[in-house]
């Protein structure tokens, strides 16, 4: 059953070091598709979702932390559906905005302390998930995997049908926030080349995205950036400050895990003249936003 994907605004991106630069970019607006399933989560969803519905599965289980995106967008997507949800959780029970909204979509929490959810990637993790929950859809962390890089090739689709708007025949590159690299990952496989991609890093260097992203899309056609800032989920005031300039002179909204870090290191290598005049740059709003309350 084809899970259908609402359309990405398309808007230029103005910024004065981006100005000055004469580097030209839009905005691809990944957190305006839909009011809870925001950005990026709900292209990585897609196939699984499609997947979860041909099986008939009556339930669909992943695992996050307390300020997960993912799980908020998978608790959304299952109410959208009719499918019931439920969430295997980092650390223990901790009432964050994020936790409320989970339930408050009739998420089912299970907290697995920290010992227990670094067992994740460990044979045997499911079984007893499998066990507890029969015939549930079980989705890898983050929406990661094959289905996950290919729902993300539409993203590039989403570009194409709205580049005229902009007075655009063609882009030079795209620029995005990075965590798994599995969004990295599809946009590399969409373009075989034709349009760099640029990845800017909000983990460290040893989460081991580039082996993910060449396992899933090769070694070409991309770059990788470090963005971290000292680890993920880490920030600071300078950041937060970045972030309210941009928000102000942009009119874009962004957070400070993901797409504020990628603006950051967008910055320092446009500074630091990675783009020659006159090229045209689409930075992808991977979403992200319900994460802020609480900090922004
Ligand atoms: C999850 C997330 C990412 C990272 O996506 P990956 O596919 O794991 O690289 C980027 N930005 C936001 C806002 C996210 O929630």
């Amino acid at each position: 059953m084809p899970v259908e994907l609402p359309l990405a605004p398309l808007q230029r991106l103005t910024l004065p070091w981006l100005a000055k630069a004469q580097v030209e970019a839009a905005i691809l607006r990944l957190d305006l598709i839909d009011p809870l399933v925001s950005g990026n989560k709900w292209f990585k969803l897609r196939h699984h979702l499609e997947q979860a519905l041909d099986a008939k599965a009556p339930g669909l289980v992943s695992l996050g932390g307390n300020h997960s995106n993912h799980l908020h967008a998978l608790a959304a997507a299952g109410k959208r559906l009719g499918l019931a949800t439920a969430g295997l959780l980092r650390g223990h029970p901790r009432q964050t905005p994020t936790v409320q909204d989970l339930q408050a979509m009739g998420m089912q929490l299970h907290w697995l302390g920290y010992e227990g959810y670094r067992g994740r990637n460990e044979a045997g993790f499911w079984t007893p998930w499998h066990t507890h929950y029969p015939g549930w859809h079980c989705i890898p962390e983050g929406g990661g995997g094959q289905a996950g890089a290919q729902g993300c090739a539409s993203i590039v689709t989403q570009l194409h049908a709205q580049l005229a708007t902009l007075g655009w025949s063609d882009y030079d590159a795209w620029w995005l926030a990075a965590g798994t690299g599995t969004t990295l990952a599809g946009l590399v496989l969409a373009e075989s080349g034709a349009h760099a991609v640029h990845g800017a890093l909000a983990v460290p260097e040893h989460y081991g995205v580039a082996e993910t992203v060449a396992a899933l899309a090769g070694t070409q056609g991309y770059r990788l950036h470090s963005a971290s800032l000292g680890g993920f989920g880490k920030f600071d005031d300078q950041l937060l400050a970045f972030i309210a300039d941009c928000e102000q002179q942009a009119g874009v909204p962004f957070e400070a895990l993901y797409t504020g870090k990628a603006l950051l290191a967008l910055k320092a290598q446009v500074e630091a003249g990675l783009f020659a005049p006159g090229t045209r740059l689409v930075f992808v709003h991977t979403g992200g936003l319900q994460g802020r309350r609480g900090y922004l």
